[in-house]
């Protein structure tokens, strides 16, 4: 009975996937007459390019205002070819400076001083996994813009499968997850199979059939397709055996390593005298009101970076304030920040970041109904990915963004904002003071150690008349209490204070900030559910790679990882299934989310000098 089930899903499954991937693959580079237009081209070393490409991609990269083209070979090798649609739809590549880049790693077309905005020099005799790095690290860099088209003369070497662990790392892939979701659908045909072999066999044929789905009749035509396609099912196997294998690094693997080997040093040095020198007294009483009714929340390590340390959250019982308890020290904020967002972080938190577009979207919309912004803050910018978004809704307004972190700096060479302030917020309110129509401070409060330091500080910059943004996770949030410790916006160690909404708006209020609007269903963020499992797993079955992990990884723990994250697949797809369709739900149907925005206005005539 279950092939009845089994193969329609399979066959379904499939044929869905595989028309997805079709309308990936690029469209052809059009032939041109001439194009010399003073463009520079990275190439790895297989890589062969002729005249007619570099005519017909210049003449494109012209036509269509852009600075950044990745050429794929007609002839590229089949895994990699699968690899570049499942990573990358060319349509969302033009679009918006926040898409990551993806590219085959074979040549890139790259617009006048790119390179040198970018800082990037090119590598010597790079290999695709080289290119595909270069790629990513220059996309956030255009100003115009960057395309993905097939290059239907340019020919690329055949397929390393030894190197292709190195591709899918440099195109910031999970190499694990990425063989997980490989092995689900060939498990589920073999299931087929065993169950009744004449049915199994219509979605074997399907199996078998799905590459000539997305590649035949398109614009590329990937090397090795046949043998992919008819010998699937040892054609797979072979190619996740020499993936999981694969040891080459590459040039950027080579230097991670490095900096992971410095990372170590650091590390052991810091943690040899303990972690309890990273935190203060734990206090009395409650920092928002004063109260000494305090009660243990929650207790939870850091399971987000898995630093050690065991941190506490306690909740008053006067006004609601949750807030972490003993805090850390300004030293215990470093060294449980360091690696974060910027170092060895960078790459991970990047990706984090361009997972909020619409949520960037939504807070910028908040302003629509009541001002045009002229000058726009957004304080604990980070990267500046807000300010990047929000400019494509309000292209008028000048965005400058405040960090304490050194993405700021870079922020403004990539031209996400146009002046970055490096420090802490209260310190240089003095000299920002009255320059701004408009403050943001998205998720940042509860990162601080003085809220109230910086309510006085964003009333001092705004001018009179102008807008507080504020967006915060809720622990009100009745699911908070359902997750427990898992929980993301609990945060550990990160989040110092979590403030119910009438706490702060409260706090606004005496500061002549009147809140005028106030969103918290609409600023739910699905995730809840998904981002639980994924923290249950990944504390499960840690990554002991990490330099501050006590132990090197053994290889039975690679192989417990292995397994976990494999089994694991299923469990956050249907953790992201109820995100979007229960939790979606509640949060419309209480008006409420795990976390909520607020407007507020500055008085006219509010005193200054609070
Ligand atoms: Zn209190």
């Amino acid at each position: 009975m279950i092939e009845l089930v089994l193969v329609p899903l399979v066959v379904v499954g499939l044929a869905v996937n595989g028309l997805r991937l079709r309308a990936r693959v690029p469209h052809a580079l059009p032939p041109a007459d001439r194009g010399d237009y003073g463009y520079e081209w990275l190439t790895s070393r297989a890589t062969a390019l002729d005249e007619a490409t570099r005519r017909d991609s210049a003449a494109y990269a012209r036509a269509e205002g852009l600075d950044l083209v990745d050429l794929v070979p007609a002839d590229l090798p089949v895994t990699a070819a699968r690899d570049l649609v499942r990573q990358a739809d060319p349509r969302s590549q033009g679009a918006g400076r926040l898409t990551a880049g993806c590219s085959a790693g074979a040549a890139v077309l790259v617009g006048p001083a790119l390179l040198e905005r970018a800082d990037v020099t090119e590598p010597r005799d790079p290999q695709p996994a080289d290119v595909i790095e270069l790629f990513r690290r220059i996309r956030p860099y255009t100003a115009k813009g960057a395309a993905i088209v097939a290059a239907p003369q340019l020919r690329c070497g055949g397929d390393d499968l030894a190197k292709r662990k190195a591709r899918l790392r440099a195109s910031g892939v999970i190499v694990g997850v990425q063989l997980a979701l490989d092995i689900v659908p060939y498990a589920l045909t073999v299931l087929a199979l065993a169950a009744d072999w004449e049915w199994g066999l219509v979605a074997a044929v399907a199996y078998c059939l799905q590459p000539y789905l997305v590649f035949a009749g398109t614009a590329l035509s990937p090397r090795g397709l046949h043998a992919a396609a008819l010998l699937r099912a040892v054609h797979e196997p072979w190619v996740w055996t020499r993936t999981a294998v694969g040891r080459w690094r590459s040039a950027a693997d080579r230097q991670r390593d490095a900096e992971l080997a410095d990372a170590a040093a650091y590390y052991r040095a810091a943690l040899a005298e303990g972690t309890v020198r990273f935190f203060e007294e734990r206090r009395p009483d409650c920092p928002w009101c004063g109260s000494r009714e305090l009660a243990v929340l929650l207790r939870s390590p850091d399971l987000v970076m898995r630093k050690p340390g065991m941190f506490t959250l306690e909740r008053c019982g006067g006004c609601e304030h949750v807030f972490q308890n003993p805090r850390l020290t300004p030293d215990g904020l470093s060294f449980y920040y360091r690696d974060a967002y910027d170092g060895l972080g960078a790459s991970t938190a990047e990706t984090v970041f361009l997972t909020s577009v619409e949520s960037y979207r939504a807070r910028a919309r908040m302003l629509t109904p009541f001002t045009v912004p002229k000058a726009w803050l957004d304080v604990g910018a980070g990267h500046a990915h807000f300010c990047a978004t929000a400019s494509e809704i309000w292209p008028d307004t000048v965005f400058d963004g405040l960090d304490q972190g050194a993405g700021i700096a870079e922020a403004e060479r990539r031209g996400w904002i146009a002046t970055a302030h490096r420090g802490m917020f209260p310190e240089l309110a003095g000299v920002l003071a009255g320059r701004y129509d408009v403050v943001s401070m998205h998720h940042y409060l509860e990162h601080t150690r003085a809220p109230f330091a910086e309510l006085d500080a964003a009333a001092r910059v705004l001018l009179p008349g102008g807008y507080l943004l504020i967006e915060l996770p809720d622990p009100q949030w009745p699911l908070a209490r359902f997750f427990g410790r898992y929980w993301m916006a609990w945060f550990q160690p990160q989040h110092q204070h979590m403030m119910p909404i009438g706490n702060l708006t409260r706090a606004l209020a005496e500061r002549g900030l009147r809140p005028v609007a106030i969103e918290r269903g609409p600023a739910h963020q699905a995730n809840d559910a998904v981002m639980a499992a994924y923290l249950f797993l990944a504390n499960l079955a840690p990554d002991s790679t990490a330099p501050w992990s006590p132990r090197p990884p053994a290889s039975l723990t690679r192989l417990w990882r292995g397994l976990v994250w494999t089994a694991g697949v299923p469990a956050l797809a249907i953790g992201l299934l109820c995100d979007r369709s229960l939790g979606s739900a509640m949060a419309r149907r209480w008006d409420l989310g795990n976390a909520y925005r607020v407007l507020a206005r500055r008085e006219e005539n509010f005193p200054d000098g609070h």
